[in-house]
């Protein structure tokens, strides 16, 4: 009881008043703290315009390499948020194992809870309850609740059937009364479809404009591209499409910006499913099981709530586990549900 009155009591300090989440499928920690790699740059067989590629992503400079990469991430976050994951300073965050794919992954940073017997990509009904449903139930926020997937299993994990919050994946309908939405979704049915799924920016997009006509307080978009890149060999398409991410997330930041409601009161947290290998350095295409480093992941948050420490640059250990609850923590609430809740990061709340 003493734990739930002092949370309560932090709570009432928070500013944060909507939350706005977001994910890059098995985007590697090794890239967003230190770049694009020479190697696999230079490598014919997984890069087609290997100097094009350079002149865009390539400096001597770690910290001018990521920046080139992800400017988003290395000048306003770095500089307003916080930054976890750097392993070269032992600042660690990893998820369970031992199922380092997608769909345990997404139930993990979800839910909270690292459930052995969600090991399956499978459009498998979720049992577990996530905490955008937790949310979704709670006084002021019903119908204040929305995911924009580009995956079409997040229907699935998020379990719209039971958790009734409003999921929009891959060619779901965006046609609302709003004539950029009707655009929208007469574009994701017209595109090409590369990799099997409607692009990111559709996705983005979709979500952009539903934020603005909707005004939810709590926004999820999940980024799918930078997986399939990999496994499909892509370096170059990988990296282009973590750049356009970046932009992306830029571009939601500033319209965030821009809306009273969201102004100074909306809270950031950018984050993987899972990681990919790099001890064995062809490996960065793959992750799974076998793949002993794909628990290696990263963690971003910025907003009204967080200290403005920039990279953590200290020995550290966080779990992808710790997500949702923190998700829950910046709107005061304790994440409560169906399984055992891990609890949330302290230290992106100390502002
Ligand atoms: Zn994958």
């Amino acid at each position: 009881m003493l734990l739930g009155i002092c949370l309560a009591g932090t709570a009432q300090s928070r500013k944060t008043e909507n939350v706005v989440i977001i994910t890059l499928d098995g985007m590697r920690w090794e890239e967003v703290f230190g770049g694009s790699y020479t190697a696999i740059m230079n490598n014919k067989s997984v890069t087609r315009d290997s100097s094009g590629m350079a002149k865009a992503f390539w400096s001597e400079d770690t910290r001018e390499r990521r920046k080139k990469l992800f400017p988003f991430l290395w000048t306003t976050i770095a500089q307003q948020g916080q930054l976890y994951g750097n392993r070269h300073y032992d600042n660690k965050i990893d998820n369970a194992k031992p199922y380092l794919f997608s769909y345990p992954c997404y139930n993990e940073i979800l839910t909270s809870y690292p459930d052995t017997a969600v090991n399956s990509n499978d459009k498998i009904i979720n049992k577990n309850e996530n905490v955008l449903e937790f949310i979704n139930k709670q006084p002021g926020y019903k119908n204040k609740v929305a995911a924009f997937a580009t995956w079409d299993v997040f229907p699935y994990i998020l379990n719209t059937w039971r958790s009734g919050i409003f999921v929009n994946a891959d060619v779901d309908t965006i046609k609302f009364a709003s004539s950029n939405m009707q655009l929208i979704n007469d574009i994701q049915f017209l595109t090409t479809r590369p990799l099997g799924v409607r692009p990111d920016v559709l996705t983005y997009i979709a979500a952009r404009e539903y934020l603005k006509e909707y005004t939810p307080k709590v926004l999820y978009i999940a980024f799918d591209e930078t997986d399939d890149f990999a496994h499909a060999g892509l370096y170059d398409q990988y990296i282009g499409s973590a750049h356009a991410e970046d932009a992306m997330i830029a571009d939601l930041w500033k319209t965030l910006q821009s809306m009273p409601q969201y102004r100074d009161k909306t809270t950031l947290l950018i984050t993987c499913d899972h990681g990919r290998g790099d001890k064995i350095k062809s490996n960065w295409q793959h992750h799974g099981s076998k793949i002993e480093d794909a628990h290696e992941i990263w963690l971003a948050v910025m907003g009204p709530d967080t200290k403005p420490t920039g990279e953590q640059n200290k020995p550290g250990q966080l779990y992808q586990k710790q997500i949702a609850a923190t998700i829950a923590g910046f709107l005061g609430f304790t994440f409560t549900a169906n399984h055992p809740v891990a609890d949330p990061v302290t230290t992106v709340f100390n502002k």
